[in-house]
């Protein structure tokens, strides 16, 4: 669609409140992504409140609104059977927090049991076993302390030279897609040296926020908590050999029924654009008996969602997503803005 069209009729949904986009574009309801639940002066010293977490108050404000809205927040097996057995009734949405962080415990669970509202985290393995190179933290962390960098890459160096708040920004999303561009062929150290780290410090780094295994078992016995997974080490699936993708997939889901002593059913897909997760991975959570696999695609959730069980969409979340962006993607704004 030509620029110049989609502005207007963007203008024109925005203007009629929904009345014209709830019904072509609103669907029948919609899933929402977290990471971190945490108090706002823990917030990220980049991003502020577009970062990767949510504070304690903002999840009570969206629940409370969503509640207003009549929408009923249900889990994943509810998205679900939902879709599956056509009952639109009411329009429904799941709240999601991807990786495996304690915060979602601390911070997290106390407003989710006050409104008695379910949520599932998608536990990526490596951050109970501390073995996660949490390297956007680091970057951040990095870029926080210093305005110039070297980031040496086996084939190539970054030089960033970065004072300001915005240039930081930019520097961190530049060496961010080059890490992403190579992470599969990176080492552990090649990519832990890029932020002059060894394996003790990170094992450190990553102890201090992550879910232990007895915190995701007990997690997993909350009534309103599911546990999904979020493969064994979180790297872009797509980039692997189809054989190392599969062990990434099954053997997560393996070890945590073992340690959460029930099945694992949902699974999200690191990172989760079309750049990491594909057909391919689709394929492959649905023959590991998967029953959900969301992905980081934004849109609102259809009836003909039954039939892509594999690869839902999800609008990320945050404390930035003001009552006015959380109208849109209710009433079909986004998803048109997303699609068209
Ligand atoms: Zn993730």
């Amino acid at each position: 669609m030509q620029d110049w069209l989609k502005q207007k009729l963007l203008g024109l949904l925005v203007k009629t409140n929904g009345i014209i986009s709830q019904p072509l574009f609103g669907g029948v309801g919609f899933i929402l992504c977290f990471h971190r639940v945490l108090p706002k002066e823990q917030h990220s010293k980049l991003f502020g409140n577009q970062g990767m977490a949510a504070s304690p108050e903002y999840l009570d404000w969206l629940i409370s609104f969503l509640k207003k809205k009549d929408i009923d927040m249900v889990s994943m097996d509810e998205v679900r059977r939902r879709l599956l057995e056509k009952d639109f009734r009411r329009r429904f949405v799941a709240i999601t927090f991807d990786d495996g962080y304690a915060d979602n415990l601390t911070y997290g669970l106390p407003i989710f049991e006050k409104h008695n509202v379910p949520f599932i985290i998608y536990v990526s393995l490596n951050l109970p076993n501390h073995s996660m190179i949490r390297w956007w933290d680091m970057l951040e962390d990095k870029l926080v302390s210093g305005d110039e960098h070297e980031f040496k890459f086996p084939n190539s160096i970054i030089n960033i030279k970065a004072e300001t708040i915005s240039e930081k920004i930019d520097a961190w999303w530049q060496v961010r897609n080059e890490i992403i561009a190579q992470e599969s062929k990176l080492s552990r150290a090649e990519l832990l040296g890029l932020f002059g780290l060894d394996e003790e410090m990170n094992e450190r780094f990553t102890q201090s926020v992550a879910l232990s295994f007895s915190q995701t078992k007990e997690l997993a016995q909350h009534p309103l908590v599911t546990i999904g997974t979020h493969t064994v080490n979180h790297l872009p699936l797509k980039k692997l050999e189809l054989a190392q993708a599969e062990r990434e997939i099954l053997d997560s889901k393996i070890k945590l029924e073992e340690v959460c002593g029930q099945e694992i059913k949902h699974f999200a897909y690191p990172y989760g654009s079309p750049n990491e997760c594909g057909e391919r991975e689709f394929g492959i959570a649905e023959r590991y008996e998967f029953e959900t696999g969301v992905t980081f695609q934004p849109g609102n959730l259809f009836p003909s969602n039954a039939n892509h069980l594999f690869s839902l969409p999800r609008y990320a979340g945050g404390d930035y997503v003001s009552e006015e962006k959380l109208s849109h993607i209710i009433n079909g704004v986004k998803h048109f803005s997303e699609h068209y």
